[in-house]
């Protein structure tokens, strides 16, 4: 036995098995030409960013489109940062926008021949890996103490030096295996590191499906692969996993990078070949004219909870970040209106490199169009859905009589050029609640009405009178918007403006004015929808109940 395989033994007792158990383990999936493996591998640290859905989306759209894989590994070996059940949430928050992996960790239980999904059970596979790098010298163990390696941080920064443990630095990496030996054998501490061969000065070619042929720094790094707690670090952990796994495709968010020459080196050394490479733009926001990461902090959108709160509408959400993923995605969807965004293809290289701005405001605008592009029932299934988890006076305004807030929310829908009246759930009561006696009786309690200030309270009686007198309920809109303007002009009301202009003397004001003081009666507010349906739906009764209201 060489004084490397003392150690590697000595360090790792228990572990039998080897890299060839792992790879008959594990064997090369037996896919369809073109398929794409890829991985979507967040940690349980909190809750779901706007920034991991973009990457998830990505992540089940190319293995979607290509009958590959889409899998969820969750990597979970920083115990200090995780955060209770946030694996299982992140989860069921990506289901509700139908982002469902084909295999992997699904919280209590798990799918696929290639697992554990979950990192802090494969211990024995890097265990078996870092102890074949031991044997091979490629790994070995480092002694230092917080207070050496900020010494040594110390040192580079006065000298001006790159800071980390490399070249003369990675002082471990001159210990032989027998003095390692003696050190452990002794009780002292440890943690087990990398030995890099690279040299900063050097230059590697690496290509990104996204970002092009690339040349970074090689790396120089004796990264640490095994922490004291006996667990792996990411850069180790999740390349074990790529390669066992069967990943043909890293889709993973920009701020990578610069790692990507350790994961290089690792793959050389131990001779796997590395998968492709697509570092995803990180998602930007424009703050006072500077461009910044959206931040977890800062903003409400990042965090993707604010979304299904608020009532967007799952795929317009998605919608939006199509547009963001593929520049060429808009285009498409303006000759596709009625499409499923699925069956749009992704490329990598109609990816934008630079960070994509998130737009609230572009969010609303798909929203809307989304949402008045649904038929009623579509509608409202979609809003009970939402309202159950989020919005109880919703859920009940719906419960209390579907088909009446069926007619409401189909106002001008369900036809060509919809209105589009709602951004996202939430503001449907506030604008529908005046069709409900109880919500309009708090409605003109709390705010009275507020007319015009220039129609005396008589000449407002009057219309609402004459209005009252002849609501011609049973007219179809065109007629009923013409009665309407021919009982307002012996009132005093134009039909438009240009009559108005010819005849000021006469008119005090449009038939604008009337109706806006019929709405105000109505609805306890100047803007409603159309007023035509306004009065279909609430029904002869129920307006001249309201109009009775006015002293
Ligand atoms: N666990 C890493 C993260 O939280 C995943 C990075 C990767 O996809 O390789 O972002």
């Amino acid at each position: 036995m060489t004084d490397n395989e003392r150690l590697a033994e000595l360090i790792f007792p228990n572990i039998k098995t080897t890299i060839e158990d792992l790879e008959k383990r594990y064997p090369k999936r037996n896919l369809p030409e073109g398929a794409i493996v890829d991985r979507f591998a967040p940690s349980p640290t909190g809750f779901l960013h706007s920034g991991s859905l973009f990457t998830a989306m990505i992540c089940d759209k190319f293995a979607r489109q290509t009958n590959g894989v889409f899998m969820l590994r969750l990597e979970d070996t920083d115990t200090k940062r995780e955060i209770e059940g946030s694996g299982e949430r992140l989860l069921n928050e990506l289901a509700l926008f139908d982002i469902i992996p084909t295999e992997g960790y699904y919280g209590s239980y798990e799918k696929g021949n290639y697992g554990p999904y979950k990192q802090s059970d494969r211990s024995e596979i890097y265990n078996t890996v870092i102890k074949e790098l031991v044997k091979r010298g490629d790994a070995y163990p480092c002694f230092l103490s917080e207070e050496e390696l900020n010494e040594i941080r110390k040192e580079q920064e006065s000298k001006k030096e790159n800071p980390g443990y490399y070249g003369k630095y990675a002082v471990c990496s001159f210990l032989t295996a027998k003095e390692a030996i003696e050190r452990i054998e002794r009780g002292d501490k440890y943690i087990v590191r990398f030995r890099s061969h690279g040299n900063h000065n050097n230059k590697i070619h690496v290509h990104d499906l996204i970002r092009g042929d690339l040349e970074l720094t090689e790396n120089d790094q004796h990264i640490v692969i095994l922490k004291s707690d006996g667990l792996p670090t990411y850069h180790f952990a999740h390349l074990c996993d790529d390669h066992f796994m069967g990943t043909t495709h890293v889709t993973r968010g920009e701020e990578w990078l610069s790692s990507l020459p350790i994961h290089i080196e690792l793959f050389e050394r131990l001779g796997w070949e590395p998968p492709k490479y697509a570092h995803l733009p990180v998602i930007m926001k424009l703050d006072e004219g500077k461009r910044r990461k959206l931040s977890k902090r800062l903003d409400k959108e990042a965090a993707v909870s604010f979304f299904l709160e608020s009532g967007y509408p799952k795929k317009a959400l998605l919608e939006y970040l199509f547009t963001l993923a593929n520049s060429n995605f808009e285009e498409w969807r303006l000759e596709n209106m009625d499409k499923d965004i699925y069956d749009f293809n992704f490329t990598f290289d109609k990816f934008s490199i630079d960070g994509a701005l998130f737009d609230i405001e572009k969010i609303n605008n798909i929203s809307k169009e989304r949402l008045s592009r649904l038929t009623k029932a579509e509608f409202t299934d979609l809003a009970l859905d939402y309202a159950k988890s989020y919005n109880k006076e919703l859920e009940s305004l719906i419960l209390r009589d579907r088909p009446y807030f069926e007619s409401i929310v189909n106002i001008e829908r369900e036809k060509e050029n919809p209105r589009k009246d709602y951004t996202k759930f939430e503001d449907v009561v506030p604008f529908i609640s005046f069709f409900y006696d109880d919500y309009y009786e708090n409605i003109i309690n709390t705010t009275p009405f507020e007319f015009n200030p220039k129609f005396t309270k008589e000449e407002i009686k009057e219309v609402l009178t004459a209005h009252m007198n002849n609501l011609g309920l049973d007219l179809t809109e065109e007629e009923w918007f013409n009665n309407l303007k021919s009982v307002m002009k012996p009132l005093g009301f134009a039909a438009n403006k240009k009559e108005m202009k010819e005849d000021p003397d006469f008119y005090k004001g449009t038939i604008g004015d009337a109706s806006e003081m019929i709405r105000i009666v109505l609805a306890g507010r100047k803007n409603s929808p159309n007023l035509y349906y306004v009065e279909q739906i609430l029904g002869k009764d129920r307006i001249i109940n309201r109009f009775k209201k006015v002293e």
